[in-house]
């Protein structure tokens, strides 16, 4: 069954296309890349080459010249299908870091590329090992010499690196000691990953719950061309957050696509399977859990669409982005849960899909942000509480 959903009537042409892609990709496929820990190269090939990757690209660079509010679309029916937008959600809002605080001349040599899909754009290098969430403590450091920065210090999970040709790099480029703001003194890179591995970069794959391409990075004087800082030397930090609210909004509308397949999964098996002589649906202990979550994931598709409508109106949608990727990243945890417990047992195997999914969706509780670190943003930014950190 296809539930109902509250922005059902918007988009249609967009979602037809993209549920007529996605068929092609059924069940089978996407649990055969997980069972084997394979990355779904010919699924993220189909969507390159029908150019649903470049959805946000301006049309003069190649691109579709999309908003947010149709890329998370993109987003949402990959997962609504069974598939795990994961594997390729870096390229929507990596590519938005470039085009908003590149050079022209960055944006010439790069973005074409992107959107013809013979460069890929999947990674981005944030995360560190002994700093975690408290990122402006980033110990990764880039030191300029002549006309080259020279790379040193570590990343952890940095995904899809071997499935990219680009990955833009956080570094600091002054101490933290000498910056007024602990926000300042860090700068973005573009990082050419052919001429890195193997040349001062160096990677180590992570095996993990959700099958995700991830990894160890290692920078032992790693010299990347000076003319690839993106921006200012020092403002960093800002370009990153100016994305961030980018790929919230967008794995909020994955949590989604996700909550509305449980939903429909868990529907479909609560009205068929019969135990004590009537269809477990009937027993609200079972249809309860079930209506509260698709009521969850309603509300937090409104939250999505409105900072999609904000952030494509170029409005401030710092509060809408963390909010909708909260009430998505519960909706679709909630919608997990009901949908397994309805399954009873065979919930548990792989041939449903539910198990792969429901470790799939539990992720968005921990990454890109953890549910902590979005209401402390609440609080802190919205209700104006004082700061905890
Ligand atoms: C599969 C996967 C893919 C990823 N891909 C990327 C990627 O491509 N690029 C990248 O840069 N990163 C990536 N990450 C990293 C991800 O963004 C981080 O794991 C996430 O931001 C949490 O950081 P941490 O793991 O260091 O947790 P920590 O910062 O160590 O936090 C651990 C726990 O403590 C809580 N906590 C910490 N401080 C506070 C506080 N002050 N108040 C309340 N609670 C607090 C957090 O909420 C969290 O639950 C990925 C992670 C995973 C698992």
């Amino acid at each position: 069954m296809t539930l109902p959903t509250s922005a059902s009537t918007d988009h249609d042409d967009l979602r037809q296309a993209l549920r007529a892609l996605c068929a092609g990709f059924g069940p089978e496929y996407h649990r055969t890349q997980a069972q084997n820990g394979t990355y779904p190269v010919e699924f993220i090939d189909a969507l390159t080459r029908d150019g649903w990757l470049a959805a946000m690209i301006p049309e003069s660079y190649g691109g579709a010249g999309l908003g947010l509010a149709e890329a998370s679309i993109v987003m949402e029916e990959i997962n609504r299908s069974g598939g795990n937008a994961g594997h390729c959600h870096g390229q929507m809002y990596n590519m938005g870091t470039l085009l908003r605080h590149g050079s022209d001349a960055q944006k010439e040599r790069y973005l074409p590329g992107i959107a013809s899909g013979e460069l890929r754009l999947q990674s981005m290098a944030v995360t560190e090992p002994t700093t975690g969430t408290d990122t402006t403590k980033i110990k990764t450091t880039a030191r300029r010499n002549g006309d080259r920065y020279v790379v040193n210090g570590q990343k952890v999970w940095i995904s899809r690196l071997e499935h990219s040709d680009l990955m833009i790099l956080l570094a600091r480029t002054t101490p933290l000691d000498q910056v007024k703001k602990k926000s300042r003194g860090m700068s973005i890179f573009i990082v050419e990953l052919a001429d890195a591995l193997g040349h001062g970069m160096t990677i180590q794959p992570i095996r993990n719950m959700v099958g995700h391409e991830t990894h160890e990075v290692f920078f032992d004087n790693l010299e990347i061309p000076a003319e690839n800082l993106i921006g200012e030397e020092g403002m960093g930090f800002r370009y990153i957050l100016d994305g961030l609210n980018a790929e919230r909004t967008l794995i909020a509308a994955e949590c989604i696509g996700d909550g509305y397949w449980f939903l429909e999964r868990a529907v479909d098996y609560a009205g068929e399977r019969v135990v004590f002589d009537r269809p477990i649906g009937q027993n609200q202990g079972v249809s309860f859990p079930l209506a509260q979550a698709y009521v969850d994931v309603e509300a937090a598709n409104l939250m999505r669409f409105e900072a999609c409508r904000r952030f494509d109106a170029q409005e401030d949608c710092g509060a809408q982005a963390n909010m909708a990727k909260l009430l998505a990243a519960d909706a679709s945890w909630k919608a997990a849960n009901a949908c397994l417990q309805t399954h009873g047992g065979f919930g548990f195997a792989e041939e449903y899909d539910i198990e792969r999914k429901f470790r799939e969706t539990r992720l968005y509780q921990v990454a890109p942000i953890s549910t902590n670190l979005i209401l402390s943003y609440v609080a802190e930014h919205v209700l104006g509480l004082p700061r905890s950190f």
